[in-house]
């Protein structure tokens, strides 16, 4: 009985063409996928559409496998290899040259727009052969419709007298793309296919192919495109925001997947931060908008930052190191030589004040080395007049008892009151004087992480250099 059952279990694929890195519309594509297999039961087959041989680079195949890991989508099947696939291609199309589905065409390009030229709006059809002579091509009915019925879109229909019989292989053999997407998604037994829209035009095209083989067409799903906050197709540069990037940036994956799962849908009740276990139950295609997806960087900015503040602290310790591995050596040997005690303590007061891991590191890189040297936030922050109220504070926080930021906080909050000056004028000295710079966290934890002996030692060493 359960054998039945899986048999009918949906067959979902991501088909990335490895010319490039995974960008975020194609990382959408991937996580929709994989969050309807996930939640049908089904199964998430990977096929890396490699057949332009001169972009596929296994590079660029490495690259994309390399994102989907980050991204924590795991596959079921694959990656499997289209261009390995060649002599099944090579197969269908002989088999459909045998069975009229398709013929030979000596004709040249320039033949062809000849042709066009002399029948108006006519799609092309060329002068069939059965001895191979020249490329291979499709023949499209001259009556009806091809309709696309698309989840999204409804039926999208396709007049055939207007579709060229198109070109299945090259002169040389050379199998083209709509062929081998479609015999590939037959052989596969892919029942649905979501993909972006820029897909929809092939459609027809396929479904032609797949009827030409004599298999049912999977349903169809084409995702609206993406666009900028302010209207418009996405910029380039916002487009090119790659996944690998928003890893070296620090993105942590969940939050990620939450945000690109946004994209395009969402729930009855618009909730935001949705965890993946919930997206995997409750997403659908039904829900996915018609209109173009918003894409909003400082949004997923902000949602990562809401990621951050919920790790636990020990997996964000684990986080941390990670991410400084793989960007910086020399960091991440500092971090991981700390005492442990250190490397917790940084990261609870630096959890709620950082959005990315990338920006995690330099609040805190003052706790496991020396202050940074930054000449702009001295000569901004350090003036004649902190001397005093530097002395104050130095004096303050050798005598107090303890050392938390409970007691480092009721050593120094009367300063600014006894002096007539703002909290942030005694504590941006401060500041500078233990970190080089005017960013930390808050400077009663950073006292308190840093300890009373280093931060003596450091405040002391800047009244030396205010005084030279
Ligand atoms: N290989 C195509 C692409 O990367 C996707 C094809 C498909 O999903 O059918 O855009």
């Amino acid at each position: 009985m359960e054998s039945s059952q899986t048999s009918h279990a949906p067959r979902y694929r991501f088909a990335p063409s490895p010319t490039g890195a995974l960008h975020i519309g194609g990382a959408r594509t991937a996580l929709y996928n994989w969050l309807l297999a996930r939640g049908s039961g089904g199964t998430f087959v990977l096929r890396i559409e490699d057949t332009d041989r001169e972009r596929s680079t296994p590079e660029n195949v490495e690259q994309i496998l390399d994102a989907l890991r980050y991204l924590e989508l795991d596959w079921d099947e694959g990656p499997l290899s289209q261009y390995e696939r060649r002599e099944r291609h090579r197969e269908a199309i002989a088999r459909m040259v045998e069975t009229g589905d398709a013929y030979y065409d000596p004709a040249t390009s320039a033949d062809v727009r000849e042709w066009k030229k002399a029948h108006g709006g006519a799609g092309y059809r060329g002068e069939a052969r059965k001895e191979p002579v020249g490329a291979v091509r499709l023949r499209v009915p001259d009556e009806g419709e091809t309709v696309v019925d698309d989840a999204i879109r409804g039926e999208v229909r396709f007049e055939n007298r207007t579709q060229d019989d198109f070109v299945i292989a090259r002169g040389d053999g050379t199998p083209l793309y709509n062929l081998a997407v479609a015999v590939d998604d037959a052989d596969m037994g892919i029942t649905d296919v979501v993909r972006g829209d820029d897909h929809l035009s092939n459609t027809p095209k396929q479904l032609l192919v797949l009827k030409a083989l004599g298999t049912e067409p999977p349903r169809y799903t084409h995702l609206p495109l993406l666009h900028s906050p302010g209207g418009g197709k996405l910029s380039k540069r916002e487009a090119a925001a790659s996944v690998q990037e928003l890893r070296d940036e620090g993105y942590l994956p969940a939050a990620v997947r939450n945000y690109l799962a946004l994209l395009g849908w969402g729930t009855e009740d618009d909730t935001t931060l949705i965890s993946t276990e919930e997206l995997i139950e409750r997403f659908s295609i039904e829900r996915v908008g018609r209109s173009p997806a918003v894409f909003d960087a400082r949004k997923l900015r902000w949602m990562n930052g809401r990621y951050m503040r919920e790790l636990p602290l020990d997996e964000y310790e684990r986080r941390l190191a990670e991410h400084l591995r793989g960007r910086s050596e020399p960091d991440a040997a500092v971090f991981e030589a700390a005492a442990p005690q250190l490397r917790r303590t940084a990261c609870e007061i630096v959890r709620d004040k950082a959005q990315t891991l990338d920006e995690a590191w330099p609040l805190i890189r003052f706790l496991f080395a020396k202050p940074v040297d930054d000449p702009a936030a001295w000569d901004r922050v350090m003036k004649p007049d902190v001397r005093e109220l530097l002395a104050q504070a130095l004096d303050a926080l050798r005598r107090t008892d303890g050392f938390s930021p409970e007691s480092v906080e009721a050593a120094l909050s009367p300063i600014p009151e006894r002096s007539g000056k703002e909290p942030k004028d005694v504590y941006q000295p401060i500041r500078v004087a233990i970190t080089g710079t005017t960013v930390s966290p808050g400077i009663f934890d950073s006292l308190a992480a840093l300890g009373r002996e280093e931060s003596v030692r450091r405040i002391e060493a800047a009244l030396s250099r205010l005084d030279a």
